[in-house]
């Protein structure tokens, strides 16, 4: 067994489980033993004893693939930093993917780093509803294999959560008051008064859409 498919089988916690590359890793480890051996060479006492600390030759060994990255981000458009900021180990699960599968990881570290930048992704297109971060956008491949419920697609988590929880910006879908269950309408004229949000996000007409991250048609003592 060469050195990376021992380093991989020593790391049980990955070192950035956000990492997409990181997913199925152990499956990989299981299976691409022997295409690592054909594509990196390092001796087994070069492994270190802590997975945080590389020795310069098993860093070594990960420069071609690293310089695979680089050269996939160049062709795709996609900034190389992306490429140099990612972990030595991030770097090792990419062994066993093709260039395709390569071309898609880099693809998802420019979407999240886009969206830790409060950007969303060009092709995502399609509203959602997140239970946790409300109505968000999402790629519209997405949102068409999502249960629809009062006319939203949804879902307990969406990939705009991390942003939320790091209480980044999260750009959002223009709604309506509207059938929104913190809306309470204008008494006098309900159907285009301006009415009040209980939820403390101020006073809308009914049919304007605006962006609002607490928007939600069901009604407060359903929600989580
Ligand atoms: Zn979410």
């Amino acid at each position: 067994m060469n050195a990376l498919a021992e380093l991989r089988k020593r790391a049980s916690t990955p070192a950035n489980p956000a990492n997409p590359a990181n997913q199925g890793r152990q499956r990989a480890v299981d299976s691409q033993d022997s295409q690592d051996s054909q594509r990196v060479e390092v001796k087994s006492h070069f492994l270190p004893t802590a997975l945080s600390v590389l020795s310069a030759p098993v860093a070594d060994a990960l420069k071609p693939i690293r310089a695979h990255l680089l050269a996939l981000a160049a062709a795709e458009g996609i900034d190389a930093a992306h490429v140099h900021r990612l972990h030595d180990l991030d770097v090792a699960a990419c062994v066993s993917l093709d260039a395709l599968q390569l071309a898609g990881y880099l693809a998802m570290l420019a979407d999240t780093a886009g969206r830790h930048a409060g950007r969303a992704p060009a092709g995502d297109t399609a509203a959602m509803h997140c239970e946790q971060c409300g109505p968000v956008w999402i790629h519209p491949d997405i949102a068409a294999v999502l249960p629809v419920v009062d006319g939203w697609p949804r879902a307990l988590g969406c990939p705009w959560c991390f942003v939320r929880k790091a209480g980044g910006h999260i750009p959002r879908p223009s709604v309506t008051c509207e059938g929104c269950a913190h809306f309470t309408p204008d008494t006098i004229n309900p159907a285009a008064g301006m009415g009040t949000c209980g939820a403390g996000m101020g006073m809308h007409w009914p049919i304007t859409r605006h962006a609002c991250g607490t928007h939600s048609t069901r009604k407060p003592h359903e929600e989580a």
